[in-house]
């Protein structure tokens, strides 16, 4: 009777371990100095060979649907600049900041046209955004224009190519370095992963300063962006961290659950996933 009421009691723990496998494996420990039969010795070493395997399990799984941000860091390839290379570009949770760029020849296989106001005219690449950001813009500019307010799309997607003239056109005219402070070196912008866009009051279509911030719509920008999933990228005072001075226009799509969390911690991409000492 004994026996019968430890083994239903170790199936038990078997079947909760994935949710208390802290727990059960203290209790297996305690329970075992109790039992005085050799078969039901072997028992306990089975269980714990069980949590050992549903740990690996575990760890298995972790690691291949975790954000690769962190936990390959130091496995990233190197470029002959310095620069790690990403290995996880198309995840939206991908970080590209000046020390991290996009692999050579990235381009986003999902490209489209949100349904939006567009400063730029027809045609122009820069009015595409990936699938996912495209379908959350449209409804970030509903839900300011249910709020009474119109916003305008100035500058999504941009391809290597396009960097590398905006950055070496910015390097012949003000230099290198207002060039590195102020525009990205090709591979490095987050506009080429097709998940940022630069947004503005229609009013003022083409203010992309700190001073939109002022405006209703910059406003309303950062107070619901996270909502619709995406991050204002590069906040006020953490250009040591982001490498960008304020740009309350540039908006970046995380998804709804990173977005808010980012939000509510006042934080930025590379603190929120560690990258930031
Ligand atoms: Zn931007």
């Amino acid at each position: 009777m004994k026996e019968k009421l430890f083994v239903m009691l170790l199936m038990g723990t078997i079947l909760v371990g994935c949710q208390q496998e802290n727990s059960t494996d203290k209790d297996q420990k305690e329970e075992t100095p109790t039992v005085e039969n050799n078969q039901q010795e072997e028992t306990p070493s089975d269980q714990e060979k069980n949590d050992q395997q549903e740990e690996q399990n575990k760890a298995e799984e972790a690691s291949t649907t975790e954000d690769k941000n962190v936990s390959d860091e130091e496995e990233l390839k190197v470029d002959e600049n310095g620069l790690l290379i990403v290995d996880n570009p198309k995840s939206v949770e991908v970080i590209v900041n000046k020390q991290r760029r996009l692999p050579d020849g990235y381009e986003p296989t999902d490209l489209v046209e949100p349904n939006v106001s567009f400063y730029a005219e027809e045609g122009d690449p820069k009015r595409q955004l990936r699938q996912i950001a495209a379908t959350a813009l449209e409804k970030l500019f509903e839900g300011a224009k249910a709020d009474g307010l119109e916003l305008v799309a100035v500058s999504g997607y941009r391809s290597y190519d396009r960097q590398k003239a905006i950055y070496e056109n910015n390097v012949a005219q003000n230099g290198q370095e207002h060039a590195d402070k102020y525009s990205a070196r090709p591979g490095t912008s987050e506009h080429q992963t097709g998940l940022a866009m630069d947004v503005a009051s229609a009013a003022l279509v083409s203010v992309l300063e700190p001073s939109f911030i002022q405006t209703e719509e910059g406003q309303w920008l950062e107070e619901h962006a996270h909502e619709y999933g995406f991050i204002i990228r590069y906040p006020e005072g953490k250009d040591d961290i982001t490498g960008y001075s304020y740009e309350p226009w540039h908006v970046r799509y995380v998804g709804k659950e990173i977005a808010t969390e980012v939000y509510e911690q006042q934080t930025t991409l590379e603190e929120f996933f560690g990258l930031y000492p």
